[in-house]
């Protein structure tokens, strides 16, 4: 959407400004418009909007954009381009940024494990494409090994396309399950704690047995390092999130990976349609804006960052100290995830209240404000998805609400 300021300026670039333009739609009306561009839509529907006080959160939408995400969406919207032609050039950039081989923007770390695992089963024949995820007779290989631990749901991305999901928990029980028909070995990186075989374990076993090996690291920057970590340790496909810590598209996410194995991912995606993909469409606008958001990304101060959060979190957790009965904990989770933590625990006999009761006087106050967690007697809250400044607010409301339940 063109700002107002904006928008003066390219009709006074124009040659014949008079009192009416294009649509007739007087000039002095433009002039005298508010200066929010906005509609207030979602005050319009009666949508809630909230204080993200929670972290990445899919059913929360995401993230916010980043700004540099939204001039390129509304550039990209002026024009026409190839679809095929943009996804070329913006792969090469994006590999190049993030020192990998090849890239595609695809409609999220999801799909892009279902591209991923297409492009593997198919190589570059677009009739294989075609006939995904009827895989039997076909000659394409049928499996997908995973650990028992990692197979938290995401493994649907693979099977979409017919392969059959196989569970292992040790490294003989892995070694025994590779077969004539394994396509690809699944790994979840942020469940990597979780199970048996780490991530280079997982990559040496397949590069032993020249089965490719595809890594899920969807919510797992920061660290940024980690968009060319897993690449660089050999992992011939890896898939990230654009709408989690990388504050791009919600509806967008990367493929990274062997030059080879992109272009046949490639294959099932659209414009070409009669594949497993063509659902799964990214339009110009956010192929571009995907690319806007991550260079933002990578070049960010992370640093800088880092100590905001920090302090952010710090002050939510002096706010409400003193509070008895209440037990605070700051701490980063390893791998997804990676930032500032305040976990808010107490005891339910001193601070009257559960930690969902908590949830809802946060979310029905004004603003409303979602913090994670939950259950019985905890809540917990990061700020990386906040505005700056609303850390204040968090504080205040997490005070009283706790305060509130320590006196009744
Ligand atoms: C969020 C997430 C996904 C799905 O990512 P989308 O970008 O929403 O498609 C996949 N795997 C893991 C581990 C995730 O956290």
């Amino acid at each position: 959407m063109l700002s107002r300021r904006k928008l003066i300026k390219r009709l006074s670039a124009l040659p014949f400004v008079g009192g009416i333009i294009g649509g007739g739609v007087p000039l002095a009306a433009i002039a005298a418009a508010p200066a929010a561009p906005y509609r207030d839509y979602f005050a319009e529907l009666g949508v809630r909007t909230f204080i993200n006080a929670a972290g990445t959160y899919t059913a929360m939408t995401g993230s916010l954009l980043r700004d540099e995400m939204k001039d390129a969406y509304n550039y990209a919207s002026e024009h026409y381009v190839m679809l095929d032609e943009l996804q070329d050039k913006v792969g090469e950039r994006i590999a190049k940024l993030l020192k990998c081989e090849a890239a595609t923007v695809t409609s999220g770390a999801f799909s892009a494990m279902t591209f991923g695992m297409a492009g593997v089963l198919t190589g570059m024949d677009p009739k294989k494409a075609e006939q995904i995820p009827h895989l039997d007779g076909t000659g394409m290989k049928t499996e997908a090994i995973i650990q028992k631990s990692h197979n938290i749901g995401y493994a649907h991305a693979v099977r979409n396309c017919g392969v059959k999901v196989i569970e292992v928990e040790t490294k003989e029980q892995l070694k025994k399950a590779i077969n004539k028909n394994t396509a690809l070995m699944l790994f979840i990186n942020a469940y990597e704690p979780n199970g048996q075989i780490n991530a280079e374990e997982w990559l040496k076993t397949g590069k032993e047995n020249n089965i490719p090996c595809m890594n899920d690291c969807a919510a797992d920057v920061p660290p940024v390092e980690n968009l060319w970590k897993f690449t660089q340790m050999g992992y011939d496909l890896v898939c990230f999130s654009g709408g989690k810590g990388l504050r791009g598209p919600q509806s967008a996410g990367l493929l990274l990976g062997k030059k080879e194995l992109i272009a046949a991912a490639r294959l099932s995606a659209p414009p070409r349609g009669n594949t497993v993909g063509r659902g799964m469409k990214v339009n110009k606008e956010e192929v571009l804006g995907m690319w806007a958001a991550l260079e933002a990304f990578v070049n960010g101060d992370h640093e800088k960052e880092w100590k905001l959060w920090e302090g952010q979190i710090n002050l939510i957790a002096d706010s409400v100290k003193g509070i008895d009965g209440l037990t605070i904990k700051i701490h980063v989770p390893p791998i997804a995830n990676h930032i500032p933590t305040l976990d808010l625990s107490w005891d339910t006999k001193k601070v009257k209240i559960s930690g969902n009761g908590l949830k809802d006087v946060l979310r029905s106050g004004h603003p409303s404000i979602e913090v994670a967690g939950g259950g019985e007697n905890s809540v917990s809250i990061t700020t990386w998805m906040m505005r700056p400044g609303q850390e204040r607010i968090v504080a205040d409301r997490i005070r009283d609400g706790l305060e509130k339940a320590a006196a009744g």
